[in-house]
């Protein structure tokens, strides 16, 4: 497995292994890699990549000033172990100096997507990962990016800046990965207490509940379902941020639960900030 700091060494990797006709998958991290992370690696395996680049970079641009950037868990040891075991053929570690240079003034702006849902309320956000991602997208030249649908929004936003500046890859969702609790995966769940923790299964609780009442029912108005979603929510102990739902495709608000409507929450448990959503099928 091969390892690069450098930039400009793995775009020239990468275009070599290209050249060789080989299929190139990228998988963007933050690192402090988790089961949800390696079902992506295992995904651009079964879609047949022969190179598949890891990237591990916790993104200073997406972070806002009072966010977690400083603390953000990091661990490169164990994740270039995982990494290999997962069957990643590169790794890519930059660091926030060589990703971006000294009076760097370009970034990529989704001006649709990213109003609502986390945009709203971490202004600046998505604006930092079209821009890394914008970034990695022209250093590795994949022939496809594989991301998580546990962010949602932010793989409708990256979708359409693949559309929108012709970005010649496919983008790939892979489905949440979840501990055996429901909860589901994130770098995050390191800052759960044990209480917190038990508590933070609310929210895949409430989002199956709501699935589940649209199988029984068939169409369910947003209103009171939204409302149940809340107490159970509020009576777990977690303060609501947003809790809405939206068109999977467009991301705009719906009136009722049904097929193609995804359900996302954001809430926080004790000082840490959780996000969760159900597509409904
Ligand atoms: P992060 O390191 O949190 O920025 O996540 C990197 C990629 O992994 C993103 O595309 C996430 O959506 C995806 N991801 C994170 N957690 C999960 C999970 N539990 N299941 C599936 N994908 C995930």
């Amino acid at each position: 497995m091969k390892i690069f700091t450098e930039p400009k060494k793995l775009q020239k990797w990468c275009a070599a292994r290209r050249m060789e006709g080989r299929k190139v998958a990228l998988v963007p991290t933050m690192g402090y890699l988790h089961e949800g992370h390696l079902s992506l690696i295992a995904e651009a395996k079964r879609r047949g990549a022969q190179e598949i680049v890891v990237s591990v970079f916790v993104n200073p641009v997406q972070f806002g000033p009072n966010e977690d950037f400083d603390k953000y868990p990091r661990d490169e040891k164990a994740d270039l172990a995982k990494c290999r075991a997962a069957g990643a053929t590169a790794v890519f570690f930059p660091t926030p100096a060589n990703m971006y240079l000294d009076a760097h003034s370009v970034y990529v702006n989704e001006e649709d997507l990213s109003k609502g849902l986390c945009g709203a309320r971490r202004p600046g956000h998505f604006r930092g990962v079209c821009t890394v991602v914008a970034k990695l997208f022209n250093l590795v030249h994949p022939h496809f990016a594989v991301f998580g649908q546990k962010d949602f929004q932010q793989a409708a936003v990256i979708r359409r800046m693949v559309r929108d500046l012709n970005f010649d890859l496919d983008v790939v969702v892979a489905p949440i990965v979840r501990e055996p609790s429901g909860l589901a995966r994130s770098s995050r769940n390191t800052y759960l207490s044990d209480d917190e923790r038990k508590r933070a299964c609310a929210l895949s609780q409430a989002l199956f509940a709501a699935a589940s009442a649209v199988k029984a029912k068939g169409k369910v108005p947003w209103k009171a379902e939204r409302a149940k979603i809340v107490r159970r929510l509020e009576s777990a102990g977690l303060v609501v941020d947003y809790v809405e739902a939206v068109d999977g495709e467009t991301l705009a608000p719906v009136k009722r639960l049904e097929k193609g409507v995804a359900v996302l929450l954001a809430v926080y448990c004790g000082k840490t900030r959780l996000i969760d959503n159900i597509l409904i099928k």
